[in-house]
């Protein structure tokens, strides 16, 4: 049975510990890691994982800084933006025509920078390389002659890809192709589906390769997860 008085204690508690959680000064100063829809998602395996190709300095300012400030900077650019901050990052990579003119910009580089990142931790894994199985790989050799032959092509991509960019395999209209794309920009805004792609921004590689892009390129095929790769393959979406 609940006495008048417990009630009138149990509504002053209640009001107590609203107050305390209410103020809205204290909330605008959380930081700003936490705020917003989009969030940093974790490595899928350790810092050093992927040494000796990729050392675990390169890994954890790659993820936990240049990673986290693209998340960061892409719920700067959506806040307040409601129906846009629900949308997934890759609708939101997709479609970039939908966002308003004044917040493309921060978006096509933050939002892709997030979306990109998110990729590349998982097409590489410990233990990778060798060569693709299955369907993609008759589909590689279909394109590229051989696995060689692709090698080439997307190593040469990644080379000639002038300042901060990536080089991608890509999938349209179930046709491969091996294109490059500066900034954070990804294919798929042209309706390309990225199967594989290599970050050659220089924080992607500097700490242990400093200007000798290729030797790092030549390291990813070492650590390439190609069961990832040819899931994207195989998926209909
Ligand atoms: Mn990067």
């Amino acid at each position: 049975m609940i006495t008048r008085r417990d009630a009138v204690k149990k509504t002053a508690l209640t009001v107590a510990a609203a107050s305390v959680a209410l103020p809205a000064t204290l909330s605008a100063q959380a930081p700003a890691a936490a705020a917003g829809p989009f969030k940093l998602p974790a490595l899928p395996y350790a810092f050093d994982a992927l040494e000796p190709h990729l050392d675990a300095k390169t890994m954890e300012i790659h993820h936990d800084r240049h990673h986290q400030t693209y998340v960061t900077n892409l719920n700067k650019a959506l806040a307040g933006q409601g129906a846009l901050a629900e949308k997934s990052i890759e609708e939101i990579v997709r479609h970039l025509e939908d966002i308003p003119g004044n917040l493309r910009l921060a978006v096509r580089n933050n939002g892709g920078g997030h979306y990109n990142h998110t990729l590349f931790w998982q097409m590489m894994k410990n233990g990778g390389g060798g060569e693709p199985k299955g369907g993609l790989a008759r589909a590689i050799d279909r394109r590229f002659g051989n696995f060689a032959g692709f090698k080439e092509e997307f190593t040469g991509a990644a080379l000639k890809t002038f300042g901060s960019g990536w080089a991608w395999l890509v999938k349209d209209q179930n046709e491969l192709s091996v294109v490059s794309t500066p900034n954070q920009d990804n294919p798929l805004t042209q309706g390309q589906k990225v199967l594989l792609g290599l970050d050659v921004w220089e924080h992607a590689y500097y700490l242990k390769y400093q200007n000798k892009r290729a030797d790092y390129v030549n390291a990813f095929f070492n650590i390439i997860n190609w069961d990832f790769v040819a899931e994207r393959f195989e998926s209909k979406d």
